[in-house]
């Protein structure tokens, strides 16, 4: 049955700020055939949001041409169960795990919060953040879809 084969998709674009709508609206386009509530929809959109919101925001804040620096989502579902990886080539994170503690930021002076990964781990089933400091980071989120009890 189509409904349980797996799909895979993937994008590629520039670090610029309009990409964050971009990679939000694929998030609802490969979620939409999974039947989702608006809730899980919401969370998915909101996670990758905040995911390549990060690899626009501070990945790549030293380069000059953003144009140049990338940011690629993969989008992967096997049933009902999606993967959604963010990659950058990026600054990378020293700390990843003082990096995902709740209010941690590197830019308190920008009104970022450092709420980000608190919300990718909160809205999603399980996240897994791989950086490497000058090579990049790799976000990694799972969840299961459709859990509606109607
Ligand atoms: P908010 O997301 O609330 O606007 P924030 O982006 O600072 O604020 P988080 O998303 O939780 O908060 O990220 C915490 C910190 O981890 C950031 O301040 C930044 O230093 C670092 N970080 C996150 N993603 C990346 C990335 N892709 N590349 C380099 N550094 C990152
Ligand atoms: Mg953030």
């Amino acid at each position: 049955m189509e409904q349980n084969m797996e799909n895979r998709v993937y994008i590629k674009f520039p670090a610029i700020t309009e990409n964050e709508r971009t990679a939000r609206m694929m998030a609802a386009a490969f979620l939409t055939g999974l039947n989702p509530t608006v809730e899980e929809m919401d969370d998915v959109k909101t996670a990758v949001s905040e995911a390549v919101t990060n690899s626009i925001i501070h990945a790549y804040e030293d380069r000059k041409k953003k144009e140049e620096c990338l940011v690629e989502v993969e989008f992967i579902r096997k049933g009902q169960r999606i993967e959604i990886i963010i990659i950058d080539y990026g600054k990378g994170i020293e700390d990843v795990k003082k990096a995902m503690e709740p209010l941690y930021t590197t830019k308190p002076k920008e009104e970022r919060s450092g709420m980000g990964f608190s919300f990718m781990e909160a809205f999603m089933d399980e996240l897994e953040v791989i950086s490497v400091k000058g090579e990049g980071t790799r976000v990694i989120m799972k969840k299961m879809i459709g859990n509606r009890k109607d």
